[in-house]
């Protein structure tokens, strides 16, 4: 009899189901609401929230005059220059940026008023990493996203601030910061890869040990999502990586025993439902 096992950890984080409460709130109150940007990584809840009537649009593409204009401001954060003009070009910001992400961020200025030297981790054209740029001193601020890159850093001052993108994956993090420990002194004021991250991690990592395959459903541009997914390759699991029911092959995981299943921290619970009862009707 073939099993199916749910990741004891998966799927919405608090920072994703608070902005969408958020989104959801202004716009019961009958607003025109603009995202900036897709308000999460799953293009089946931006579509629902679509259909509620909220809009995305990248802040290059907004009319020079807001006129009272309400803007979503997404859990990753925005840059507080930018931000700063959009109000004074007459836009009205609704900020959903995660706690968490505030937090990185509030860091990120008490470094700077220290004197520190600021070194993010994360992927620099990630939208978290563009935000926490804006909080930083851009001349004593690097950006790195691999071991390869820690190896070359080359930074005059001995003294660094470091911090990571929330959904970096732990050991990643851990494996530059033992590169740079080497030649550089490294202050941090908390750890900044938000719970939530490191929960579904430990997680798919138990799930590994029990089962023969991982299906990870979520969009592949998601960070933490594609962070699952490597994962449970690295366990030497094989892995699917699917944003729905529609995208699973059936017949693939028809040769597994046991398949587990995980989800990232945009994937609605009933987008996990749809794969698992797919996977039930097929496998049972
Ligand atoms: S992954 Fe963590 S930091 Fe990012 S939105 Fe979710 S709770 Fe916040």
């Amino acid at each position: 009899m073939k099993t199916i096992i749910r990741a004891d950890v998966m799927g919405y984080c608090m920072g994703v189901e608070r902005a969408i409460k958020i989104a959801e709130k202004e716009l019961e109150a009958n607003r025109r609401v603009i995202s900036l940007g897709l308000l999460i990584h799953n293009a089946i809840e931006n579509q629902r929230l679509a259909d509620l009537g909220l809009e995305f649009q990248e802040v290059e593409t907004l009319p020079e005059q807001g006129n009272g204009q309400t803007l979503l401001i997404r859990a990753h954060g925005l840059d507080p220059k930018v931000q700063k003009s959009l109000k004074e070009r007459g836009y009205h910001l609704v900020d959903a940026t995660c706690p968490l992400v505030v937090m990185n961020q509030k860091d990120i200025v008490k470094a700077r008023e220290s004197g520190l030297y600021t070194v993010i981790i994360g992927k620099p054209t990630h939208a978290e990493i563009l935000a926490m740029k804006g909080f930083a001193d851009e001349h004593r601020l690097s950006i790195i996203s691999s071991e390869e890159e820690a190896q070359v850093l080359d930074i005059e001052e001995t003294d660094l601030f470091i911090l990571s993108q929330t959904t970096l994956r732990p050991d990643l993090l851990l494996r530059i910061k033992t590169i740079l420990s080497k030649r550089y002194q490294l202050h941090e004021y908390r750890q900044s890869i938000c719970p939530a991250t490191q929960d579904r991690q430990k997680a798919v990592k138990a799930l590994s040990e029990k089962v023969d395959v991982i299906i990870v459903v979520g969009d592949s541009h998601s960070a933490n999502t594609r962070g699952l997914y490597e994962s449970a390759l690295d366990a030497g699991i094989p892995a699917y990586l699917v944003s729905q029911a529609s995208a699973l092959s059936c017949q693939q995981i028809s040769a597994y025993e046991r398949v587990g299943i995980t989800a990232g921290a945009s994937v609605p619970d009933y987008v996990i439902d749809e794969v698992e009862d797919l996977l039930k009707k097929f496998l049972e």
